[in-house]
Protein backbone atom coordinates (compact mmCIF):
# COMPACT_ATOMS: atom_id res chain seq x y z
CA UNK A 1 0.00 0.00 0.00
CA UNK A 2 1.12 3.52 -0.66
CA UNK A 3 1.56 6.44 0.96
CA UNK A 4 -1.85 8.30 1.03
CA UNK A 5 -0.30 12.07 0.75
CA UNK A 6 -0.71 13.56 -2.70
CA UNK A 7 2.23 12.57 -5.02
CA UNK A 8 3.92 10.32 -2.28
CA UNK A 9 4.95 6.90 -4.04
CA UNK A 10 6.72 5.62 -0.74
CA UNK A 11 5.22 2.69 0.66
CA UNK A 12 2.90 3.05 3.97
CA UNK A 13 4.62 2.03 6.88
CA UNK A 14 2.92 3.48 9.90
CA UNK A 15 -0.78 4.58 10.34
CA UNK A 16 -1.55 7.49 12.09
CA UNK A 17 -4.35 8.75 14.51
CA UNK A 18 -5.93 12.21 13.85
CA UNK A 19 -8.24 13.07 16.58
CA UNK A 20 -9.57 15.85 13.98
CA UNK A 21 -9.60 14.02 11.20
CA UNK A 22 -9.69 10.24 9.62
CA UNK A 23 -6.70 7.62 9.96
CA UNK A 24 -4.35 7.43 7.29
CA UNK A 25 -1.55 5.25 6.24
CA UNK A 26 2.01 7.24 5.32
CA UNK A 27 5.48 6.61 4.70
CA UNK A 28 7.91 6.63 7.28
CA UNK A 29 9.06 10.16 6.14
CA UNK A 30 5.64 11.65 6.26
CA UNK A 31 4.81 9.71 9.68
CA UNK A 32 8.02 12.11 11.09
CA UNK A 33 6.37 14.86 9.88
CA UNK A 34 3.26 14.71 11.36
CA UNK A 35 4.59 12.78 14.35
CA UNK A 36 5.67 16.28 15.35
CA UNK A 37 2.01 18.01 15.36
CA UNK A 38 0.14 18.17 18.65
CA UNK A 39 -2.54 14.92 19.13
CA UNK A 40 -1.39 13.05 16.08
CA UNK A 41 0.10 9.63 17.07
CA UNK A 42 2.28 7.87 14.41
CA UNK A 43 2.06 4.14 14.71
CA UNK A 44 3.95 1.14 12.83
CA UNK A 45 2.28 -0.99 11.32
CA UNK A 46 1.97 -4.80 12.14
CA UNK A 47 3.10 -5.57 8.82
CA UNK A 48 6.40 -3.50 9.56
CA UNK A 49 7.22 -4.92 12.79
CA UNK A 50 5.61 -7.93 14.88
CA UNK A 51 5.18 -7.21 18.40
CA UNK A 52 6.11 -10.09 20.85
CA UNK A 53 3.41 -11.65 22.83
CA UNK A 54 3.13 -10.12 26.32
CA UNK A 55 3.97 -12.81 28.73
CA UNK A 56 6.26 -14.08 26.25
CA UNK A 57 9.00 -14.23 29.70
CA UNK A 58 6.45 -16.08 32.05
ZN1 LIG B 1 4.80 9.74 2.09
Amino acid sequence: MECSEEGCESEATFQLYIPWAENRRVCAGHARVYGQKDGIVADPLASADEELPDGASN
